[in-house]
């Protein structure tokens, strides 16, 4: 496969990230002292995984969370349809041990099922040409796994939540971290919190904002490292249908442009009744739907499928639901997976502790070894810190 198709592939769906070769290690020293307290900043992916994965060995946790509620980019929609929407992260791009891995703890049997897709039964449509394409021409592989009778949001309520939920403060934006002394504050609009040590999980979008000041200011490394990430803005709608007319996937973004306009199959390897096309558009793609409001937009995306399917979607729509993440306040954007040495020495800087008392987890503060920009690879960025923090769990 030449490069740059490679390119355009990871970008559909975020699919085939970089597997990079090892480097950067973290410490191998325990760092936090009994009796310590500390702040986790978001609940998303990461800071539910640490805050959880901090919990288990007994540290003194608390996550202040931007939003009145938890899950970040892992944001579901529950009632639209006889299963959960995941209006941000969908796939399972990698294997289901991980999410063993992610629980740290034998004693739990995971009871999440998944479904690859079969490549040599289901087919994509290229809008353009109007042929029948296959899925791996597409972008998908078989470590693209979508869940069966969950989500990434039902996986976190079910096994991660439980143990946590009484140690989250929603509606505390974090607009400052003094680190100057000994103990850290914390502020938010409302509070001063103190810590022994803080682990940051907001989107990059955030610090690359500025929203959060750093007291003193973070070092040069690290700001160069938020200058060279970034999210691709973008959205995502769920249509409701009578009757699907509609292949697996509909490829419609233009031949190696980057990133990702796509419609697919949402209920596919899904327990389900119900026919919804899922939309996922980013960077450029997500434009022409972002400068709309509904119901212009709706009916442009329906006149969009009416083109392609000869007048069948406008007849049995039902309903639908969209998410705007680039004008999301604590998000701006949605994911990155921009392949290059850039991003992956920016990728593991971010992933740096400063002065032992600040530490970074998320999908763009990782190691880099298996990629970024995924709920997984959150999840294992925060195992990774809670490791070097209180030690192996
Ligand atoms: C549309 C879309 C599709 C995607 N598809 C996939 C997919 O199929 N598979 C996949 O693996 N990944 C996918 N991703 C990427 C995946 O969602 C992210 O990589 C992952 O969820 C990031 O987790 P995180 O904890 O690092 O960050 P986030 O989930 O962004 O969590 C950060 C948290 O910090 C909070 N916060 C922000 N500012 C502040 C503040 N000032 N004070 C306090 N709290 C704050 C936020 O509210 C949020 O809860 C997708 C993302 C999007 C948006």
């Amino acid at each position: 496969m030449k490069r740059s198709e490679f390119l355009r592939i990871s970008a559909i769906l975020g699919i085939g990230m970089p597997l990079l070769s090892r480097c950067g290690s973290t410490k191998p020293e325990i760092i936090s002292q009994a009796g310590e307290k500390i702040i986790v900043i978001g609940a998303g992916a990461a800071g539910l995984s640490a805050a959880y994965l901090l919990n288990k060995k007994g540290a003194d946790v608390r996550v202040l969370e931007a939003s009145d509620t938890y899950g970040g980019r892992i944001e579901s929609v529950k009632g639209f349809t006889d299963f959960t929407i995941p209006v941000g992260a969908e796939w399972l791009h990698t294997k289901e041990p991980v999410l063993d891995d992610m629980l740290a703890d034998s004693s739990v049997e995971v009871d999440v099922q998944t479904t690859s897709y079969n490549f040599d039964l289901d087919h994509g449509l290229d809008a353009e040409t109007g042929e029948r394409v296959n899925l791996k021409a597409i972008g998908f592989s078989e470590s693209d796994l979508r869940f069966t009778n969950s989500s990434w949001l039902d996986f976190y309520e079910k096994y991660i939540l439980p143990s946590i939920k009484n140690k989250i403060q929603y509606n505390q934006i974090v607009n400052t971290i003094d680190y100057t002394n000994k103990k850290i504050e914390v502020k938010t609009q409302e509070k001063v919190f103190t810590a022994d040590r803080v682990i940051v999980t907001v989107p990059v979008t955030i610090l690359k904002a500025g929203e959060i000041e750093f007291i003193p200011a973070l070092p040069g490394k690290k700001k160069e490292a938020i200058e060279n990430l970034n999210l691709y803005g973008g959205c995502k709608c769920f249509i409701a249908f009578k009757e699907q007319f509609y292949p697996t996937c509909v490829k419609i973004q233009d031949e190696g442009k980057g990133p990702t306009r796509v419609y697919f199959d949402a209920a596919y390897g899904k327990d389900s009744k119900d026919n919804v096309l899922g939309l996922l558009a980013v960077d450029h793609y997500a434009k022409a739907y972002l400068s709309l409001e509904d119901p212009e937009r709706i009916n442009f995306m329906l006149k969009e499928l009416d083109d392609i399917f000869e007048g069948q979607a406008t007849p049995n729509y039902i309903k639908h639901v969209f998410k705007d993440w680039s004008n999301d306040p604590f998000a701006k954007g949605t994911y990155y997976p921009e392949f290059s040495k850039k991003t992956y020495s920016a990728v593991k800087s971010m992933s740096q502790p400063v002065e032992d008392k600040l530490f970074f987890a998320g999908d763009l503060y990782t190691d880099g070894k298996n990629g970024w920009s995924m709920v997984h690879v959150a999840a294992e960025a925060a195992k990774k810190t809670v490791e070097s923090l209180v030690g192996k769990i």
